[in-house]
């Protein structure tokens, strides 16, 4: 459905043009076929202008986490996820120098069809967008935009290319820029400082079974960290981090010899044989890992949302990289930071309370910065106790020195940009950003007994 810009004469007498659409949003992947989708059902008339409308084929937002799914539910497009041979996914498992560390999502008081979802983005887009479509008032249109039409400091539409390649304008009182990690509009809306500290390299391994069913696997190794799981029933997505700074061309070759030479050997068993025929195929796939903080500029009339204002490291495919980072996850030569990658993994050995809390943190099913401050802290207090034992000497009170001024320099910056009230004192933050989802009435929807944990 369209709606036609109005012309009309102002107090002034001057002609100007009247939006008829209440919102505009720019791009329609997770984010914008979604919030389109809710703004419809509120009763919006929301213009979304896409790039493509095909249905995407991409290596990335192929794991979604139980609390995405939760929040799917909650939106009304929990059926996005049906008929797309989409598979459950219960956990994770992590592997380390031979070692392993089962992390289940904590989902014993939810309802059974709770639980994380692997699955071909593209397909997921693709059932958002016919979803989004389907409301009178939500009008998905095929063009590029090109910049943000503004006057006197206020966002009042978009300029665009659309289908055919002719220019147009699109007017609203409110422009929802959500284009994504290439995202050109962003650099207008917020500090546009991104950093690429790594690229994730995809692959698809057919006939082959992970290890534990429905449950992911990271393995951490060197040089750096990978990850599989399935996303659909018969195709085991694996990414691999690869650091920025020796990118091999995968033109040339030079991608498949490094996956064979430096990845292969540290596979899984189970899925080696999957793995060295993936690479013989050649469908090998690059994406860079962005860290772009979410530092907007207040303008009115224009919001920033998804990966084209916060992005962060991708191989967790959740929020545990902001506790983690990839510093942690990916090897280092420096033994701090491999003393601080073990007291990882061994906290998450411990099991119990230890693993359970940083998996509903990961999982989405749990999003409290107190609690995650309370996990960094106990692994601080796991780290150091682990270097002093079995008695403290100045040589390991000096490697607990070391640890902690690492350990505070990976952390403190996630401190600061996510801002220290919001962090230690969430009650003391505006209402709407400090909801939890256990007080959430739609909750009860979804889950059988009262979020306690
Ligand atoms: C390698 C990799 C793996 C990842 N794996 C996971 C994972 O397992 N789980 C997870 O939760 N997250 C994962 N992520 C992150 C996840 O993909 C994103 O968080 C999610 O896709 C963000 O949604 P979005 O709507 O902001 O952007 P996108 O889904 O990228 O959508 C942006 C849309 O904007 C359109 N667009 C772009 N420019 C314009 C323009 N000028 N005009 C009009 N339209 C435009 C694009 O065509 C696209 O459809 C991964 C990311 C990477 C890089």
């Amino acid at each position: 459905m369209e709606f036609p810009n109005e012309n009309c004469a102002n107090k002034t007498g001057n002609i100007e043009v009247v939006a008829t659409t209440d919102i505009i949003i720019v791009g329609a992947g997770v984010a914008g076929a979604a919030l389109a989708y809710s703004l419809g059902k509120d009763g919006r008339r929301v213009r979304v202008i896409e790039r493509d409308l095909n249905e995407p084929r991409r290596i990335a937002g192929e794991n979604l986490m139980p609390g995405g799914y939760l929040k799917l539910i909650e939106l009304g497009l929990k059926d996005c996820v049906d008929d797309i041979d989409a598979q459950r996914l219960l956990g994770y498992v992590l592997y380390m120098d031979g070692k392993d560390a089962p992390l289940a999502y904590p989902l014993e008081k939810f309802q059974s069809h709770v639980a994380g979802r692997g699955f071909h983005n593209g397909r997921f887009v693709r059932r958002l967008r016919e979803k989004a479509a389907s409301l009178h008032n939500v009008s998905l249109e095929q063009g590029t935009v090109t910049s943000l039409l503004e006057g006197n400091g206020t966002v009042k539409g978009v300029h665009y290319k659309d289908k055919s390649g002719q220019l147009q304008t699109a007017y609203a009182p409110l422009t929802v820029v959500c284009d994504g990690c290439f995202s050109n509009l962003r650099r207008a809306l917020c500090n546009p400082k991104i950093d690429v500290p790594s690229y994730c390299v995809g692959l698809v391994l057919t006939n082959c079974k992970l290890p534990r069913e429905n449950y992911g696997g990271l393995v951490i190794s060197k040089p750096s960290p990978f990850a599989f799981y399935p996303i659909s029933s018969t195709e085991i997505r694996c990414l691999v981090d690869v650091p920025s700074q020796n990118v091999p061309s995968v033109s040339d070759g030079e991608m498949a010899h490094y996956l064979k030479t430096q990845v292969a050997p540290k596979v899984l068993p189970e899925l080696y044989t999957a793995f060295i025929s993936a690479i013989e195929k050649g469908n090998i796939k690059t994406m860079p890992n962005k860290i772009m903080a979410g530092s907007p500029h207040r303008t009115p009339g224009a919001l920033l949302i998804g990966d084209a204002l916060n992005m962060r490291h991708s191989i967790t495919g959740g929020g545990m990289t902001v506790a983690l980072s990839d510093k942690v996850l990916n090897a280092s030569s420096d033994p701090t930071m491999v003393d601080i990658q073990e007291a990882c993994f061994g906290y998450l050995r411990l099991g119990g309370v230890f693993a359970y809390g940083l998996s509903a943190l990961h999982s989405g099913l749990c999003p409290h910065p107190l609690r995650l401050a309370f996990h960094i802290l106990a692994m601080a207090i796991y780290g150091v106790g682990r270097l002093l034992l079995p008695f403290p000497s100045p040589k390991r009170l000096w490697h607990v020195a070391k640890l902690l001024w690492v350990g505070s320099s990976i952390v403190l910056p996630f401190v600061q940009s996510e801002g220290v009230r919001q962090m230690f004192f969430p009650r003391t933050v505006p209402a709407y950003y400090r909801t939890p989802p256990g007080n959430n009435k739609n909750r009860k929807e979804w889950e059988e007994t009262p979020w306690i944990n």
